[in-house]
């Protein structure tokens, strides 16, 4: 088969690879229908995960159908269409049994297109298969379920449910890629008063007021702050999400949040940033860290099933899946191209 293969950082080739096989029980092989590529594949290029090395298939989100599975697979069967989630659950480990497969302890969590080959390619084997895909409901176009494969899960459960979004609030949202349109999206189910959206990028604004926003504030040119404050009787917004992975705005959103308010923190972070405990120690702040578990694809499917749900406004390019060394392109200038998700169909 073909396959986006990793080869050390800054370099990438589509090539012929060996087809995967069963090698546990537990195991299905789903031929891949559609993928995408997500900003952690940009960092994998460029060597920021050294647990992916030479030769690695990349991709970590997919939709196919199941082609083959081992003798131990009970509810996965041949022919069915599935969602490949980021993150495989081995089911047993104290964490996949308390819902937090994102820290799997029995050879899951995110492994796919990390330390195990990935959905990049025209195939791919998942481990674990019963407990780490999702049959997809009738009616649900492959690309409407591709983005609960990583986005939708992560800007729901570790920026919506770990910020605590009620009904009424005052939502700010620093960053407005995907993890950040798909937040506003998540939190727009709990009905909060007003949701801020905050770039530096316009067209990326105008994203974030087409998903829900309220308010944009380009903070390259306006204070976020003065703004935020100015819309909650000088106090602060009730909850606010990071959604870049930067100091800078991980210390706004810990600046912007209301005493009492929740800061929940969705970027991936290189560098460390500063936390202003001698401001913060006084105001009842709560900060939350995650990465996915995934405990919620089944409540996000049924919601989109259902109409109340749409993420597919965030496809911006669509591919060939033998194309993908040009979507790469497009998708890591997102500056220029307006990227958003690029989707690859078989
Ligand atoms: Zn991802
Ligand atoms: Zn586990």
């Amino acid at each position: 088969m073909k396959a986006l293969v990793f080869h050390g950082p800054g370099r990438k080739a589509w090539e012929q690879v060996p087809d995967p096989v069963i090698i546990d029980n537990t195991d299905a092989i789903v031929r891949i229908d559609a993928t995408t590529i997500c900003g952690t594949d940009l960092h994998i290029l460029k060597g920021d995960v050294p647990a992916v090395t030479d030769g690695r298939v990349l991709g970590h989100e997919g939709v196919g159908t199941v082609t083959q599975v081992g003798a131990g697979v009970r509810r996965v069967k041949v022919g069915d269409r599935v969602l490949v989630s980021c993150i495989s659950s081995c089911g047993t480990c104290r964490y996949c049994r308390e819902g937090h497969a994102g820290q799997c302890l029995g050879g899951g969590g995110w492994i796919l297109g990390h330390k195990i080959d990935g959905t990049q390619a025209e195939q791919v084997r998942v481990p674990f298969a019963d407990l780490s895909t999702y049959p997809i409901p009738d009616g649900v176009s492959d690309e409407q379920v591709l983005m609960l494969a990583d986005i939708f899960p992560t800007a729901y459960e570790v920026g919506v449910l770990n910020g605590q979004v009620k009904p009424g609030d005052v939502v700010a949202i620093v960053g407005t890629g995907p993890i950040g349109l798909a937040a506003i999206a998540g939190a727009k189910l709990f009905n909060p008063a007003t949701i801020v959206a905050i770039d530096i990028a316009d067209s990326r604004l105008e994203a974030a007021r087409s998903f829900g926003a309220d308010v944009t504030i380009n903070s390259s040119r306006e204070d976020p702050l003065a703004i935020v404050r100015s819309l909650t009787e000088g106090l602060g917004a009730d909850v606010a999400m990071e959604a870049v992975g930067i100091p800078s705005t991980f210390e706004l959103c810990a600046a912007l949040i209301r005493p009492g308010g929740h800061v929940a923190n969705m970027g991936v972070h290189g560098v460390p940033a500063t936390l202003h405990l001698e401001d913060l120690w006084i105001r009842n702040a709560t900060i939350t860290t995650g990465l996915v578990d995934a405990y919620s694809t089944e409540t996000l499917l049924k919601l989109i099933g259902h109409g109340h749900l749409d993420v597919t406004p965030m496809v911006t390019h669509r591919f060939a899946l033998d194309d993908i060394m040009n979507a790469y392109d497009v998708f890591s200038n997102a500056a220029d191209t307006g990227a958003l998700k690029v989707v690859l169909t078989a």
